[in-house]
């Protein structure tokens, strides 16, 4: 039950989508540490909407294990460079140890550090950019993707309907009042934005789905 839509549904999805068998082991760590890793029906959206864009490069704000990482870069073309901030450390070593495994060394870079920093450093335009880190901040990271961005790219935003508090006031946990608000008003400032297109994807724990048009 995450309160975004009924279990009923988002057991049939479940129930449609393929295996991912090579996942499996990253998936099992993710829940037994609690680990907030992309649902299998938004890595399965990710999976849709990476064959269909065809990026190049891509850029990831909040590797954690490196699963959405590696579902990426799974996805993609074998020439697809793949950079993906993350703060933690411990994560850092982890995401580094599944990269390796999975033979991704080349393609997939971990960039150590805050995204606030590590943002601003960034030069040159990417196809695609996954957003999946503190949700408190998604505007900012939002304002520096959008610098990011090509012409034609994809920002993919995850958790941004957070267990319905978002969408339902009496959900609200008030320890989680801020965060609820902050991203209230980041989803009006996304829908209202010239020049890009956005849709909310009520999947997972509700993504948002943004064009950016010429
Ligand atoms: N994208 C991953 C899950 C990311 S969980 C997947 O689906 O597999 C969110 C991660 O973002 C956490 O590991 C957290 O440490 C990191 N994070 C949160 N805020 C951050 C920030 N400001 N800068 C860098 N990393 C951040
Ligand atoms: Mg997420």
């Amino acid at each position: 039950m995450n309160n975004i839509n009924r279990d009923y549904i988002e057991d049939y999805i479940g129930g449609l989508l393929p295996e991912r068998k090579g996942l499996k082991p990253m998936e099992d760590y993710a829940e037994e540490n609690f680990v907030p890793i992309i649902q299998p029906e938004v890595a399965q959206f990710l999976k849709v909407i990476l064959k269909i864009n065809k990026p190049k490069r891509i850029l990831e704000i909040g590797t954690a294990i490196g699963y959405s990482a590696i579902v990426m870069a799974e996805n993609t073309d074998s020439s697809t460079q793949i950079s993906t901030i993350e703060r933690n450390d411990d994560m850092v070593d982890l995401a580094n140890q599944n990269i390796s495994k999975f033979g991704y060394k080349d393609r997939i870079k971990v960039l150590r550090g805050e995204a606030e920093d590590k943002l601003v450093a960034l030069e040159g335009k990417y196809d695609f950019i996954f957003l999946d880190a503190a949700k408190g901040q998604y505007r900012k990271f939002f304002d520096e993707s959008m610098r990011l961005i090509d012409i034609g790219g994809i920002i993919v935003c995850d958790n941004v309907l957070f267990r319905g508090m978002v969408a339902n006031e009496e959900l609200v946990d008030p320890r989680k009042a801020t965060i609820v608000k902050r991203l209230r008003e980041f989803l009006i400032y996304i829908n209202k934005l010239e020049g890009y297109s956005t849709s909310i994807i009520p999947i997972g724990d509700g993504i948002a789905l943004t064009y950016r048009e010429d």
